[in-house]
């Protein structure tokens, strides 16, 4: 779960989260508006640390190892296990 940071919008504080705080957050969760803890609206800071880039591709072997079964299609409506 990626850890996102936070600052407030208006670039003020707050004597709860400070003006910045950092979350840990499902990445299918929508992004977070407002301080859950004293409610102004807050804006995601973009930071390399903390967001991790997947730069390398995944490949089938990866796949495999992962646990999944690999299927190619060779034709219209033919598949090939691999
Ligand atoms: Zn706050």
């Amino acid at each position: 779960m990626p850890i996102y940071e936070y600052e407030l919008a208006d670039g003020g504080s707050c004597k709860i989260c400070k003006g910045k705080f950092e979350l840990r957050r499902p990445v299918d969760r929508p992004a977070l508006t407002h301080c859950p803890l004293c409610r102004k609206p807050v804006r995601k800071v973009v930071s390399q640390v903390n967001t991790p880039k997947v730069t390398k591709p995944l490949s089938v072997s990866d796949a495999k190892k992962a646990g999944f079964t690999i299927f190619e299609k060779r034709d219209v409506g033919v598949y090939e296990k691999l």
